[in-house]
């Protein structure tokens, strides 16, 4: 292989990976519906359904965040699709009076946070969405 050669496979190896493998974050309104997967409209108007792990759904489902300024942290796996990031690395953000908030999820009555939405695992309680600056 010329030296020319490998250096058109690494530019063109390095814009493939541009494309599908660097970590990305999409922000935009969140839409969601019955029979699709969520999705983020984007500042110039287009869809990008997003894929994700059930926690993560769980939140991206979760019908308090219909319509908000939402961020995901992930990698597009084509122009209109995007994997969101493991519930553990915390991929959902919403932005509210120009900050970026953490999606969190707390039980008032035994102080438990969590992060996906439903019951709370001591009381059974359904817990309260608790958008916040800080993960913890
Ligand atoms: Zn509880």
């Amino acid at each position: 292989m010329s030296i020319r050669r490998v250096i058109a496979c690494l530019i063109l190896g390095g814009l493939a990976c541009a494309q599908t493998q660097q970590p990305a974050s999409l922000r935009g309104a969140l839409v969601q519906s019955a029979s699709k997967p969520p999705a983020i409209r984007i500042a110039e108007g287009r869809l990008v359904s997003l894929s994700a792990d059930d926690p993560v759904a769980a939140v991206l489902n979760d019908k308090r965040l219909a319509g908000l300024d939402v961020e995901v942290t992930g990698r597009f796996t084509a122009p209109d699709r995007f994997q969101v990031d493991p519930i553990h690395t915390r991929p959902v953000f919403v932005h509210k009076n120009g900050k970026r908030l953490y999606v969190t999820y707390w039980c008032d009555l035994c102080a438990i946070r969590t992060y996906t939405p439903g019951k709370c695992q001591c009381c059974q309680e359904e817990t309260e969405i608790d958008l916040r600056e800080t993960e913890k």
